[in-house]
């Protein structure tokens, strides 16, 4: 087993990590910013090393400084957590160049899979299906990609190759706008990105998101850990996930796990993962692979009972997955809320001084958070506070025992959204489940 591990990340996730690592009897290595010194992980773990100003250019996504800090604590390997580094696969090839093991796949498939469009013609050609699209780079010449946009059929999304985090996404409805949505998706790309290539797909119009959680070991094991359904999105973001995915079969479910296993397995995987489909009339697109953990990860281990973390260390310390898809069963259903340090109504970001944290509790709920009274929220960073996970025997009983979490916490200091998630339970078409991803918009009059 990997002896120290440097946990290169921030907040909930941090701490996940950090307590995963104590269960392993890995000793852990905090690295942070100025700003981050009395995150809760940074005071638990074994050492700590500051690598830099609030910036995350500066700290967490500053390569040279995180791996002189695994150097000088004499570590084995850095858990990149999500965000950050953890989809660089320049990081991951310096991190293995300077004698670290990195808790995630190999360099190349990072590089594969960050690149959007090569990602989706790996996984057609290893049989996953696909949104219809330009299956490539969008040429210079405005008359190419109007051939290309006439032939998918309006309404096509353009989206950036190199795109995460839901930036860079424009909806094109006809020719007429096709030529400034397509210069305005380069530019956003190429600042927020460092590059301006997009690509095409199918605008599909009531879809669901619905994706699959994977692990898989060294040796060519590749086990499908069911899927969740992160329909609930606000500009493009998840905001509510659950496990499993209303209203999805047995035999949907199987076809996808055998066609995931294959492809994954024809690309020598290795580790966590989570193939994302948009799923529309019965049927599953992929549109991307995320080669890290995800935050979402709690709803999967709840039905599951798989420790995802604890399996990402243990791969990564070459050992063989301890279960095959036949040991695979899912338990009940669990809902996971993502709760922000914002307003509930504007989604400014509200960040500050925690004066009280109550976090609720009873049967079946898990609450992932790095808060606690006297906390400061600083500006600078992502505004995930805490992650309230339901767990219970079926759907209904999540959502019961997930409105009486949301009414038991108390944050004071701060604002959050949670006003947003306790609106959201108590919708009709919420409870009964399988909305698509423009609902939330639709009800918060945002679309
Ligand atoms: P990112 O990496 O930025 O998160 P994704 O490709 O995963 O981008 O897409 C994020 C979200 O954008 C999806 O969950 C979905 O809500 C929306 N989206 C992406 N592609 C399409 C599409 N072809 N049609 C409709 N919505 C889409």
């Amino acid at each position: 087993m990997i002896e120290k591990i440097v946990i290169a990340n921030r907040g909930e996730i941090a701490l996940r990590i950090l307590r995963a690592c104590r269960e392993l009897g890995i000793k852990t290595v905090a690295v942070h910013s100025t700003a981050d010194h009395n995150l809760k992980h940074v005071l638990l773990a074994d050492e700590t090393v500051c690598i830099g100003p609030p910036s995350s250019k500066e700290s967490y996504l500053n390569m040279p400084a995180i791996i002189s800090a695994a150097e000088v604590t004499d570590a084995t390997g850095i858990h990149p957590g999500y965000g950050f580094l953890s989809e660089n696969a320049d990081f991951a090839e310096r991190v293995e160049k300077s004698g670290f093991v990195f808790v995630g796949p190999k360099p190349e498939t990072i590089r594969i899979m960050g690149d959007k469009v090569s990602a989706i013609r790996t996984m057609k050609a290893a049989g996953v299906p696909c949104v219809p699209g330009s299956g490539g780079p969008l040429p210079e010449d405005p008359n190419e990609c109007r051939r290309i946009a006439n032939e998918i059929g309006y309404p096509v999304i353009i989206k950036a190759t190199a795109g995460g985090g839901g930036r860079g996404m424009r909806v094109v409805h006809s020719d007429a706008a096709l030529q400034n949505q397509l210069n305005a998706a380069r530019a956003e790309a190429l600042a927020a990105f460092g590059n301006g290539e997009c690509y095409m797909e199918k605008f599909l119009e009531r879809p669901r998101h619905i994706e699959f959680q994977v692990l898989a070991d060294n040796y060519g094991a590749v086990v499908v850990l069911g899927e969740r359904d992160c329909s609930l999105q606000r500009r493009h973001q998840k905001v509510v996930e659950e496990a499993p995915a209303p209203g999805i079969t047995e035999e949907q479910r199987a076809r996808m796990i055998e066609t995931i296993t294959d492809a994954l397995q024809e690309i020598g995987y290795r580790g966590a993962g989570t193939l994302e489909f948009l799923y529309e009339d019965g049927k599953f697109y992929f549109i991307e692979m995320n080669t890290r953990i995800q935050v979402e990860h709690p709803v999967t281990e709840m039905v599951t009972g798989i420790d995802l973390v604890k399996m990402q260390l243990r791969v990564a310390s070459g050992e063989q997955l301890p279960f095959k898809q036949g040991d695979i069963r899912i338990t009940g259903h669990a809902i996971e809320c993502r709760i922000n340090a914002e307003d509930p109504k504007g989604f400014v970001p509200s960040p500050g001084p925690v004066k009280l944290w109550h976090p609720p509790g009873g049967p079946g709920i898990r609450v992932d958070s790095h808060l606690y009274s006297g906390y400061n929220v600083p500006p600078y960073y992502d505004s995930l506070i805490a992650k309230i996970i339901a767990h219970g025997e079926d759907r209904a009983t999540a959502i019961a025992r997930m409105r009486n979490a949301l009414n038991e916490m108390v944050i004071e200091g701060i604002k959050s959204n949670t006003p947003l998630h306790q609106e959201v339970f108590g919708h009709a078409a919420f409870q009964q489940g399988g909305v698509d991803i423009h609902y939330l918009e639709r009800r918060l009059g945002l679309k």
